[in-house]
C-alpha cells in the first residue's frame, strides 16, 4: 500500500515536471526577456496622495488591494510652468513623456501634438481602452488619446476618438459626442466604424466581444455613494475581457477619477468611498495579472489633492478623520505601485514622465522623444 502509493507520487512528479519545464519553455519562446509585459494596465488614482489610499485602507477596515504591489516608487508631479500641477499636464506626461503646460491634452509645452503611449501601442497592433468614472473626454482619458491645447475643448476632445482605432471606452460624456456645435452625431459615426453603442441603461457584463463605445452618463458619473454601483470594477473587467481577446497584447488606462473631487470639496467619506471602489478596479486588474502573468499592472496617481492629512482613526469600525488644508491639488509627490513582468523598474523616485518610458519600455515600444 505504501510502496504503491509513493510509486503514483513519484509518477505524477515525473509528469509535473515534463509539463512545467514545457510551459517555461513556450513561455520562454515567447516572452524572452522577463521585463517585457505583453500587456500593460495603467490605473491612475487622480488626486490619490498616501493620505487618501491609508484613509480608504483604514475605512475598508485595514486592507486594500493595492497592497498586493511588490514593488513601490515615488514620482514627482510637477508641470512645465507650474509648481503645481493639474491633471491634464499630470496625464500627459504619462502619455508623451514630456512635460508640459497645466491645460495641456496630449501636446508639449509649445503646443505641439505628440504621439501617446495609446496611440503608439496601436500602431503596433495592439488592442487600446481608457475606463473613466469623468466623462471619458476629461483632463486625464483625453490625454492618452486626444491632442488639444486646452483641457476644456471636450467636444474637440470627443472628435479626437474618431481619429484613432481605440478598441474599448468606458465613461461619461454622451453630450460631448451628441449635442455639438459642429452638428455631428459622433456616435452615428462610432457606428459606422463598428463600434457597439451602449448607454446608461446598458449592462456592461453582457458585452463578449467587439469594439466598444460605451458612454454611461451625459457628462460624469454619479458618486459611488449615491448609486454609481460597481461600474468601475465592471468597466475595468469588462475592458480587460475585449482587449484580452486580440493576441499582441494591449495598453488600458483606468481612472478612479472622482478621488480627486473628494480632495476638492474636503469631504473624508467622498475620498475614502472613491478609493474604496478603486480599489475594487485594481483588484480586478490584480486578478488578471497574476493569472495572465504577461501583464505589468501600474497605479499611482497625477498630484494629491487637498492636502489631506489623517488626523484620528479606526481600523476595527473603519472611521477615519482627516483635515485639508487646501482645496486645490497640492505639489507633494504621490507614490507608485507595480506588479508583473518589469515591476522592479518603477522602485525608487523619479519624474511623472519616467512612467511613460519604464511603460513604453515594458511593452518594448520605442520610446519617443
Ligand atoms: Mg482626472
Ligand atoms: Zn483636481
Amino acid at each position: 500500500m505504501k510502496t504503491k502509493s509513493m510509486g503514483y507520487v513519484h509518477k505524477k512528479n515525473t509528469w509535473l515536471v515534463l509539463i512545467l519545464s514545457l510551459c517555461f519553455t513556450a513561455s520562454a519562446f515567447s516572452q524572452s526577456d522577463k521585463s517585457k509585459a505583453k500587456n500593460v494596465i495603467f490605473l491612475i488614482g487622480d488626486g490619490m496622495g498616501v493620505a487618501q489610499i491609508y484613509a480608504g485602507l483604514t475605512a475598508n477596515q485595514g486592507t486594500l488591494n493595492l497592497e498586493r504591489c511588490p514593488h513601490v516608487g515615488f514620482s514627482k508631479t510637477q508641470s512645465s510652468d507650474d509648481y503645481i500641477t493639474d491633471s491634464a499636464a499630470g496625464a500627459t506626461a504619462f502619455s508623451i513623456g514630456k512635460k508640459t503646460y497645466n491645460g495641456a491634452i496630449g501636446v508639449d509645452s509649445a503646443g505641439i501634438p505628440c504621439e501617446t503611449i495609446l496611440e503608439s501601442a496601436e500602431k503596433k497592433g495592439l488592442a487600446t481602452g481608457l475606463v473613466a468614472t469623468s466623462s471619458i473626454t476629461h483632463a486625464t482619458p483625453a490625454a492618452f488619446i486626444a491632442h488639444q491645447a486646452k483641457r476644456s475643448m471636450e467636444q474637440e476632445i470627443a472628435a479626437d476618438f474618431l481619429k484613432t482605432d481605440i478598441d474599448v471606452f468606458i465613461g461619461g460624456g454622451l453630450r460631448y459626442f451628441t449635442q455639438r456645435a459642429d452638428g455631428r452625431n459622433l456616435l452615428t459615426e462610432l457606428k459606422a466604424k463598428g463600434y457597439m453603442i451602449a448607454d446608461s441603461t446598458y449592462d456592461l457584463t453582457k458585452c463578449k466581444n467587439g469594439r466598444l463605445a460605451a458612454l454611461m452618463a451625459s457628462d460624469y458619473l454619479p458618486r459611488v455613494s449615491q448609486g454609481r454601483g460597481s461600474f468601475l470594477p465592471v468597466a475595468t473587467q469588462t475592458a480587460i475581457q475585449l482587449l484580452n481577446l486580440k493576441s499582441k497584447g494591449f495598453f488600458l488606462m483606468v481612472e478612479g477619477s472622482q478621488i480627486d473631487w473628494g480632495g476638492h470639496t474636503n469631504e473624508t467619506s467622498y475620498v475614502t468611498s472613491e478609493m474604496i471602489d478603486f480599489d475594487k478596479a485594481i483588484g480586478i486588474a490584480l486578478d488578471f495579472a497574476r493569472t495572465d502573468r504577461h501583464t505589468l499592472v501600474i497605479i499611482t496617481a497625477d498630484h494629491e489633492t487637498g492636502g489631506m492629512a489623517i488626523t484620528g482613526g479606526d481600523m476595527t469600525h473603519g472611521k477615519v478623520e482627516a483635515s485639508f488644508v487646501t482645496k486645490s491639488h497640492t505639489g507633494d509627490m504621490v507614490p507608485v505601485f507595480a506588479f508583473g513582468p518589469g515591476a522592479e523598474a518603477f522602485s525608487g523616485i523619479y519624474e511623472n514622465t519616467a512612467i511613460y518610458e519604464k511603460m513604453m519600455n515594458a511593452l518594448g515600444l520605442k520610446v519617443l522623444k
